[in-house]
This record gives C-alpha cells, sequence and structure tokens, in this order.
C-alpha cells in the first residue's frame, strides 16, 4: 500500500462516476456512483460511514486520482483540491454503486452547487469512508436527532435497526417538502422539525425540541449531529445535563453556519470549533 509524507499507508482514492441522480425531497438530492473505481472502495461497518470527496480547480484540469503529496510541491495552498465530507447512504455490493446524499442548500460552497448541477457520467474522487456509529442492541433506547445534513446517516441507522429496538428520531428541516419517507421499527417514533426557513441560528428549533421530548429509562444510545452551534447546546444537554456517557454519544458538527468545511475543519482545532473538551473522534 502506497505511504503518505508521515510514512503512515494511505488507501488509494476511489474515483466513480456519477451514474444516477433522484431528487429525494425539495433539498436533498442523491447521487449514485459506481464505475471500475469500486474496486478501491473498501466498505465499513458503521452505518454513519462518511467519505472526503475531493474538489480541484477545474481551470488546473487536474486528473484524479490526485497524488496530493505531489500537488503540495507543485502548487500554492489556495489551488490544492479541497474536501468536502459526506454520509455513504447505502452501498449496494451486487450492483457496486454507492448512493450519496447532498443537502443542495444554494449557490455558496462548492458540494452543494457541485451536486445540484451534477449530470450523469461527471467524476468524483474520494477518499474514505471513516465512521463508527451503529445502533447497538445491547441499548434500550436509541436518540437520533439533527439537520438535513444527518438525514443519510439517520436512515441508513434506522434501516439496520432490528424490530425489538425502540428509540426516537428528531429531524430538523426547512417544511414538510424537505421531509422523506424513513424506515423505521415500530417501535422508534419520527419527528419532523419545521423550521419554516433555510437553517439561521434563529430559525432553529432543534434543541427546544430534544429537551421537550421525555426521557426514556434505561441506557440510552443518542446519534446527534448537524450545525456545530445547535451541537454544541446539545452536547450540554445530552452529556452534561442526562448524563450520557461519552461512549454512547456520537455527537459532532456536521458543519457551520457561515463557515466554508475547510475553516470549519481548521477550527476544529481551537476552542471555538470544539464540541467536547477535547475531540472525541477523527470523524472530521
Ligand atoms: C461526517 C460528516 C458527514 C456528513 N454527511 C453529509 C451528507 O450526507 N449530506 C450532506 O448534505 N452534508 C453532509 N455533511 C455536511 C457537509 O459536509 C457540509 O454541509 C459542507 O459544508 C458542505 O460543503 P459545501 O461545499 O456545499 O459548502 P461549504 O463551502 O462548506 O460552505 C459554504 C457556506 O454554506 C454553508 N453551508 C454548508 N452546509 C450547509 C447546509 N447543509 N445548510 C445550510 N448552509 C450550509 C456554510 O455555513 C457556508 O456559509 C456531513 C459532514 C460530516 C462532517
Amino acid at each position: 500500500m502506497a505511504k503518505n509524507v508521515s510514512g503512515r499507508p494511505v488507501r488509494p482514492q476511489v474515483v466513480l462516476e456519477v451514474l444516477g441522480r433522484e431528487q429525494l425531497s425539495a433539498h436533498l438530492v442523491r447521487l449514485t456512483l459506481g464505475g471500475p473505481g469500486m474496486a478501491n472502495f473498501q466498505d465499513k461497518d458503521a452505518t454513519d460511514r462518511y467519505i472526503k470527496i475531493l474538489f480541484a480547480k477545474p481551470e488546473l484540469n487536474l486528473q484524479p486520482p490526485y497524488d496530493l503529496d505531489e500537488l503540495r510541491k507543485s502548487l500554492p495552498g489556495e489551488d490544492l483540491p479541497v474536501r468536502r465530507t459526506y454520509t455513504v447512504r447505502r452501498a449496494d455490493t451486487q450492483a457496486q454503486t454507492i448512493d450519496v446524499d447532498f443537502v443542495v442548500h444554494g449557490d455558496q460552497g462548492l458540494a452543494g452547487p457541485w451536486a445540484r448541477d451534477a449530470q450523469i457520467g461527471d467524476t468524483v474522487c474520494f477518499s474514505g469512508p471513516g465512521g463508527m456509529y451503529q445502533p447497538k442492541p445491547e441499548f434500550d433506547y436509541h436518540f437520533l436527532v439533527g439537520d438535513e445534513t444527518a438525514i443519510p446517516a439517520i436512515a441508513a441507522s434506522l434501516e439496520v435497526m432490528t424490530e425489538d429496538m425502540v428509540g426516537r428520531v428528531i429531524i430538523e428541516v426547512n417544511d414538510q417538502n424537505d421531509e422523506i419517507e424513513l424506515q423505521a421499527p415500530a417501535g422508534v417514533q419520527i419527528q419532523w422539525l419545521h423550521r419554516g426557513a433555510p437553517f439561521t441560528p434563529e430559525a432553529t428549533v432543534l434543541e427546544g425540541a430534544v429537551r421537550e421530548a421525555e426521557w426514556p429509562d434505561g441506557r440510552v444510545q443518542v446519534f446527534c449531529h448537524g450545525e456545530r452551534e445547535v451541537m454544541k447546546s446539545l452536547r450540554k444537554y445530552f452529556h452534561d445535563e442526562r448524563g450520557v456517557d461519552r461512549r454512547d454519544l456520537s455527537l459532532s458538527a456536521y458543519w457551520a453556519y457561515g463557515r466554508a468545511e475547510d475553516e470549519f475543519q481548521a477550527e476544529k482545532r481551537s476552542s471555538v470549533g470544539q464540541i467536547f473538551e477535547e475531540q472525541p473522534t477523527g470523524r472530521g
């Protein structure tokens, strides 16, 4: 296996083609990716598995896979491919495809506008997957919480839950046009929250609804991901107030309001970007 500059083995980047697209809701588009590059895709046993998609400046005409160590020697920092993190919603081993569901959040950024405009035959290059969560049978109750960006991981998690599992899902979206059908065991209650507008710190209603939800008896496993400041408040709730153990709590910022992902990832090294005092996972 190839090694990076620090001598650590690196898995080859996966280069795939867009084979299909489907509008799942007003702001969620599914791209089905596949092709010969699937030979390099090593699936992971986690329902929040995520990939880091690399976006290169089109005018540089770089061809994937990208030799990032070499490119760092020849290109200024601002010309290097940048990463955007996305959940693998589904991997179909028979068809040799993966589905990735993108929130289309307007004209800002790279990945959202790219997914909105992606055409069949377009190329996608990524590293990963990483990830570590899955709903475990030894818990009495499963709490899954998030905004639009966590829908793919929550949907994938619900699909692997056994019929006897119980819990609650709370997802915040703009309005009912952003809801999708979720397959869940009968004992899992699903609650959609409507902000009535695109996300702003003023419009979000997620924390209030989570606090209002009845707290269950027994051992609770929590999956909670979304906008950074909301996640900081929910970390306080689940961890500090309800006493959920760190090991039972998958909670992180998937994005930060007003920050491009590069900036948001860099801030994880400072107090403004940290959800816990020290970061619990290597997710970002
Ligand atoms: C482990 C992990 C898994 C993730 N899985 C998914 C997934 O499956 N699907 C998905 O859509 N996202 C997912 N995300 C979130 C996604 O990586 C971010 O939303 C990312 O910032 C999008 O990149 P961009 O180039 O579109 O926007 P950026 O260039 O990063 O940001 C540009 C601007 O858009 C704003 N912005 C970014 N995302 C959103 C949003 N969702 N809503 C409103 N404003 C936004 C930023 O605050 C910034 O102001 C995941 C993140 C992580 C860490």
